[in-house]
């Protein structure tokens, strides 16, 4: 039977999960997903399970209202309308990355500081990153999860245009044109945000500006496939870093 879309993409999905576990970025939560070129109103993301361990056959396909639409069997994620409505709001993404890192999660508590770009690498978080706030539309005392296609709209809606949005008390999701780049975005985020934790204890710092900020997305955008190259021979090694 013909692997439906292309089997690269499901090897690149197995690549980014265990690339994104190695790096910290996920744990044993979070989750990677990417839009099916062939049927773009669906896309592929793991059953429910810890990213470390995904491999191709845990790979199901949902479509925009969350269904799987090959009758898998498998359990999906309960946060999987993060994808579908982000999928369906921007038709410029092609890949999602959620994760619940701790290092960006004081910028989604912070009423004193928030993301922003610091250093060339992380240009993509632009000039402003937005922060999703469960209870500014209404849901008091949930347990913050994305667990339907309202909060869903919600979430994409606060996103809008960026690449980053921030997720109080919660995590993080970032989007790119494809799997490789959301990878590389997603990491990057994180390594911003250490490096502007460590400024912000030193008292002032200076951010990039957006002009300074947009020249580095567009310069990065196109070198990404250099980390891409290192960090999946890391993961078929088996090596951590
Ligand atoms: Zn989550």
């Amino acid at each position: 039977m013909t692997e439906h879309p292309a089997p690269d993409l499901r090897r690149d999905l197995v690549t980014a999960s265990r690339i994104l576990f190695m790096k910290n970025i996920l744990d044993g939560f979070g989750h990677v997903s990417a839009r099916d070129p062939e049927d773009p109103e669906t896309f592929l993301i793991s059953r429910n399970m810890a990213p470390g361990l995904v491999s191709r056959a845990d790979i199901m396909r949902l479509d925009f209202d969350g269904n799987d639409v090959e009758n898998s069997g498998h359990r999906p994620f309960l946060e999987r309308f993060i994808h579908a409505s982000i999928y369906r709001h921007r038709s410029d993404v092609n890949a999602i990355v959620h994760s619940h890192t701790a290092s960006v999660l004081p910028f989604s508590i912070s009423k004193g500081s928030t993301l922003e770009p610091v250093m060339h690498m992380s240009g993509f978080l632009g000039a402003r990153v937005p922060v999703y706030e469960v209870r500014d539309h209404g849901h008091l005392g949930c347990d913050m999860l994305v667990r339907n296609s309202e909060m869903g709209d919600e979430l994409a809606r606060t996103l809008g245009d960026e690449a980053v949005i921030l997720m109080r008390g919660h995590g993080m999701t970032v989007v790119a044109p494809d799997v490789r780049l959301a990878v590389f975005r997603a990491v990057y985020t994180d390594v911003n945000a250490r490096v502007q934790t460590a400024a912000l204890s030193m008292g002032e710092y200076t951010a990039l500006t957006p002009g300074e900020a947009s020249a580095a997305d567009e310069t990065n955008s196109a070198q990404n496939l250099r980390t891409w190259a290192l960090w999946e021979t890391q993961v078929q090694n088996g090596c951590a870093d």
